[in-house]
């Protein structure tokens, strides 16, 4: 395959569409939630009757805004709104209201680790209805609470060059939307949906492409394109001719399959919708929205970087899920300077948990920043290893219990006891006057041996700091 790939390198471009978390929907008053009884949230604008007037949501424009201006896009100084016209039982009005030459924000960028990916353009559109197929209905059903959800549609340019490309520019993406707050970025809801186009390059022109839909997942998204990728190239192998149109990825079946061709491509005849004018946003209103942006992903990698002396790489992937790095910064506040430490717990242990469980971030777990400060406490006041730890660990996750009481509970903490410790220091000593004797004449190795026999009397709950230390000393007063 890597040859082909050099052979015809790919272009692809990503077009994501964001739900946004609104009250109410993008012309109505409707409420926007998720999960209600089928048509318990529409009215005659949403619906389409007839001489019903749209009215735009003040929220959704300033989402939008804060979306364009978070992926660095100029806000658009004339802002027009378009009828998308097309038939489909789900589509009450046969039009959708969205934006066509004249949108919300254009020229924007995402940063990936060492590419900048080009936002050609963010604009708001209103979504559909969902049909629905249920067997012995004898036909569909349609749902119109989604009629009229506010969307945002991010397009890129075709700037991607690979799969895994695709991949990280939607993590990243994502990681960005999750920062500002205006949609759960739920795949699995459906509230971050995306569609990939890909072409191939030969000797250097560019490809006819090809777009990907029923994409639901970022892995989806990469497989469809290696898929499609392997696809193209055959068909030019063969002499043939990559034809322009639409497929469907097939997730069970790791494929793509022809959903329609150039001729039946849509010609949606774009007008301006005459019931919504044209407008503008003041400069002011621009600025008031671009202060209060939250602090970045990238940014906010730069400050645990430089700030809390992480690994670039820690930094990265703490501050790639928003809840993580909140997380993170909640139990630093409670104990300082163990950065590194937290990271580790957090990047390791705790994201493995939540890998295992299909969760989205640590928050997820039954295991609270609180519980997290308390591990890191036990371990550094030397009641704990660092080895007992990840068992505590393990224990607190399955037993729902704090680490403090589970080492409570198992009696697992280290014997910091010193007169018990010495009492067991002297009886290993007594029990090996070669190796005592060895160390006294100058074999520090004989220390260790010594250290060993103490921690396996104490049945490893002695730190061996802490059991090196009262062997020093007791050999010493023996000696002396
Ligand atoms: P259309 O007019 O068919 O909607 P656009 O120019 O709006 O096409 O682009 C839609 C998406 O397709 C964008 O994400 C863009 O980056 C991508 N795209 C455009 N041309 C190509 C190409 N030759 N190969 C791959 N992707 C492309
Ligand atoms: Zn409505
Ligand atoms: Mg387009």
């Amino acid at each position: 395959m890597s040859e082909r790939v050099n052979e015809y390198p790919p272009v692809i471009g990503l077009e994501v569409h964001l739900q946004l978390a609104t009250a109410s929907k993008i012309f109505c008053g409707c409420a926007n939630s998720f999960g209600a009884s089928p048509n318990a949230q529409v009215c005659p604008v949403c619906l389409g009757f007839p001489g019903t007037l749209p009215v735009l949501n003040r929220q959704v424009l300033r989402f939008g805004i804060r979306v364009a201006l978070g992926l660095n896009c100029r806000i658009q100084p004339r802002i027009v709104f378009h009828r998308k016209n097309y038939f489909y039982p789900d589509l009450p009005k046969n039009y959708q209201i969205s934006q066509y030459d004249l949108p919300l924000g254009l020229g924007g960028f995402v940063q990936l680790k060492d590419r900048r990916i080009r936002i050609h353009r963010v604009h708001m559109e209103e979504d559909a209805g969902k049909l629905i197929h249920e067997e012995g209905e004898g036909g569909s059903l349609v749902d119109f609470n989604r009629t009229g959800v506010p969307l945002l549609e991010i397009v890129s340019e075709p700037d991607l060059t690979s799969p895994e490309e695709a991949y990280e520019t939607l993590k990243t993406l994502k990681g960005i939307l999750q920062y500002l707050e205006v949609s759960d970025c739920d795949m699995e809801k459906g509230s971050l949906r995306c569609d990939a186009n890909v072409s191939l390059k030969t000797g250097g022109a560019m490809g006819t492409k090809v777009e990907i839909k029923n994409l639901n997942s970022f892995k989806g998204v990469s497989r469809s394109l290696s898929y499609e990728i392997l696809r193209q190239g055959e068909v030019l192998d063969s002499g043939g001719k990559v034809l322009q149109e639409t497929r469907l990825w097939d997730d069970v079946n790791e494929r793509t399959l022809l959903m329609r061709s150039k001729e039946y491509a849509h010609d949606y005849r774009y007008f301006p919708e005459p019931d919504l004018v044209p407008f503008s946003v003041s400069e002011n209103e621009i600025e008031a929205i671009r202060k209060d942006l939250p602090e970045l992903p990238e940014a906010r990698t730069r400050r645990f970087e430089s700030g809390e002396k992480l690994p670039a790489a820690d930094a990265k992937a703490l501050t790639s899920v928003k809840a993580n790095a909140d997380y993170f910064e909640e139990c630093l506040k409670a104990v300082p300077g163990t950065a590194k430490a937290l990271a580790n717990w957090i990047l390791g242990d705790l994201s493995r948990e939540v890998n295992e469980r299909n969760l989205e971030s640590v928050r997820d777990l039954s295991f609270p920043p609180g519980h997290l400060v308390e591990l890191v406490k036990l371990i550094d006041s030397g009641r704990i290893s660092g080895k007992m730890a990840k068992e505590v660990l393990v224990e607190a996750l399955k037993s729902r219990q704090s680490p403090a009481a589970v080492v409570q509970a198992r009696g697992l903490a280290q014997v910091t006891d010193l007169a018990v410790l010495k009492e067991a220091a002297l009886l290993v000593v007594k029990e090996q006057p070669q190796a005592a004797a060895d160390y006294q004449s100058g074999k520090e190795q004989a220390l260790m041996f010594l250290v060993g026999q103490l921690m396996r009397r104490t049945k490893g709950a002695a730190s061996p700091a802490v059991s090196q230390e009262i062997l020093r000393e007791l050999l010493k007063e023996v000696k002396g």
